[in-house]
């Protein structure tokens, strides 16, 4: 019986084979009370100990009793706590196994640290809150089950084992044994795999997909990870959204009992970029940054002229509060470890500016600032995306949410098709995705606009997708202004154009975060707390010390060979 099936018995029912763990023991001189804690709830055990108790509990032992359903005193009542009112008088106590000594205790609040939490997640995962994470994202799977039946959208799965699916991570490797010196790669995504069903005439595809990237430690990313995946033939962006909004709005019905509004706004790239400096903007607040280039035009700040001067901006946000110098240098420590050269600032108060920079102000400026009113004026200058972070960043952390709105959902769309990554072309989405206007992609892919939408919520991508190129000239074509010769493309590439040259249909999708909507939702700082088995941000799962050394002659019959670093 467990324990949340007792609110059925009356006082002095009799309880047989109640199971769970011991979760806290206090000895009252003739009595002993234990909390008896299983998945569902607790209660409280009375133990007299004039009975023939005579075996020492301790913490997590998983018992069995048999007793009595009784009213606790009154003065014991506690109305707060699920079954505070009552407790089992304990007759028979069998202990069906003990625990060593527990290396933190199953609380909900503990300050231990996350890699002994992860060393020894099947105890962590005892604790409440991680069983309310768990829970929820067990939820979230049920309604995504539920909404896909309703919506006729069928569940197709996908090899693991797969060639390579280019999403801008590098692969997870798997060495074949059969194949000697060849490898899998883990997929990054279904996406290509998913076209193809669409290529086969399926109407369309869903999937929880497992996707491994491997990316030097991005902040709360996971080297695996587990998004919805979605593909729909005939379909285009607004056929995808407004499913994707049925989907989302239902899930946030069924498992989180929260109603959303839909449709959702929609915002261009560059207007995300040049309001919020960020295309995951957070609309929960109001502010948006505010250009004061032309402020600057003749300026004899040195630093600021030569950047205006190579066709740099600068922009700001201005908030009424005076922040004191502590915030300053907390919001300028903070941008700095994210690559910025500092905070820019100006106070404003009694019409009298201050500052590091007050002093180089000419009249004018002055003037144009004063105009801004009493407060602090934060910029940063440079080129707009990369100052966009960091006044994101400000953004987030001088104003607060002005909306009602726990939830705030944007689409973002319009995006560039390609964008430099350190220094080297990327497709901004991936390289399947349809540019807007194949004309002006052939002319000038550099500029050209791809047909590529991300849902943000709260300032967190929860998911991206896009129209699919179905022309296997325009696939090669976009392979080719990616940079990859001929023989990359035939290499790489070749069966999947070989795939598209069948009569393929207009296709469209999309991929949600699963990960991340279940953190967003129980606000979790980390995605690693809504997911069972995490491993730590440097890649490691500390409770089976994955990954390993593999034995040398383990890996010859993969025909594999360590090396040394310097060889
Ligand atoms: N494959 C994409 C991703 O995993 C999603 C999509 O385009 O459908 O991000």
């Amino acid at each position: 019986m467990n324990i949340e099936q007792l609110i059925n018995c009356k006082n002095g029912d009799k309880v047989e084979n109640l199971t769970g763990w011991v979760d806290s023991i206090r000895d009252h001189g003739g009595l002993t009370f234990v909390d008896l804690r299983d998945f569902s709830a607790s209660i409280q055990l009375v133990f007299d100990k004039s009975g023939e108790f005579n075996t020492k509990l301790k913490n997590e032992y998983y018992i069995s009793v048999d007793g009595s359903f009784i009213n606790r005193d009154k003065s014991l009542v506690n109305s707060k706590v699920f079954l505070g009112d009552y407790e089992i008088e304990v007759l028979n106590l069998r202990v069906i196994n003990q625990s060593k000594t527990l290396p933190f205790q199953i609380e909900n609040d503990i300050e231990t640290d996350e890699n002994i939490r992860l060393k020894y997640r099947y105890l962590d995962l005892r604790r409440e809150p991680m069983k309310v994470n768990i829970m929820t994202r067990s939820r979230t799977f049920k309604s995504i089950r539920s909404v896909m039946n309703e919506l006729n959208i069928n569940e197709i799965d996908t090899p693991t084992l797969i060639k390579s699916t280019p999403e801008g991570a590098k692969d997870f490797l798997v060495p074949s044994r059969k194949s000697p010196g060849n490898f899998y790669a883990l997929p990054q995504s279904p996406q290509m795999y998913k076209q193809l069903f669409m290529m086969s005439g399926f109407p369309n595809y869903y999937q929880i997909a497992k996707c491994y990237r491997d990316e030097d430690s991005r902040k709360d990313r996971q080297p695996e990870f587990t998004q919805l995946d979605l593909e729909f033939s005939d379909a285009n962006p607004s056929i995808v959204k407004s499913n994707i909004e049925r989907i989302v709005k239902f899930i946030f019905s069924d498992a989180y009992d929260c109603n959303i509004n839909t449709p959702f706004n929609t915002l261009t790239f560059e207007d995300s970029m040049n309001l919020y400096g960020t295309d995951k903007p957070d609309l929960r607040i109001e502010e948006t940054l505010i250009d004061i280039s032309n402020i600057f035009a003749e300026t004899e700040i040195n630093f600021l002229k030569d950047i205006l001067d190579s066709d740099g901006i600068v922009k700001g946000l201005h908030t009424d509060s005076i922040l004191t110098r502590k915030e300053i240098d907390s919001i300028d420590s903070d941008i700095k470890e994210l690559g910025s050269n500092g905070l820019g600032w100006f106070k404003i108060q009694n019409n009298e500016i201050s500052g590091p920079l007050a002093k180089l102000l000419n009249p004018e400026e002055k003037k144009e600032i004063q105009k801004f009113g009493t407060g602090t004026l934060l910029f940063q200058a440079g080129d707009l995306k990369t100052i966009g972070q960091f006044l994101d960043f400000i953004r987030r952390t001088i104003f607060k949410p002005s909306s009602d709105e726990t939830y705030s959902f944007v689409w973002v769309e319009d995006f560039p098709f390609f964008e430099y990554e350190n220094g080297e072309l990327q497709p901004s989405h991936h390289p399947f995705t349809s540019p807007k206007d194949d004309e002006v992609f052939k002319e000038d892919p550099i500029n050209a606009t791809a047909l590529h939408y991300d849902l943000v919520l709260n300032g967190v991508e929860l998911g991206s997708g896009s129209q699919r190129i179905n022309k296997p000239s325009i696939q090669k074509l976009v392979l080719e202004k990616w940079g990859l010769s001929d023989d990359e493309i035939e290499e790489r590439f070749g069966w999947f154009i070989e795939a598209l040259s069948y009569g393929t249909p207009v296709h469209a999708g999309f991929a949600i975060g699963i990960d991340r909507l279940v953190a967003e939702v129980l606000n979790q700082p980390s995605i690693r707390d809504v997911i069972p088995f995490p491993k730590t941000q440097s890649g490691l799962d500390p409770l089976t010390n994955a990954p390993a050394y593999i034995d040398e002659n383990l890996l010859e019959e993969y025909n594999i060979k360590y090396i040394s670093k310097d060889e």
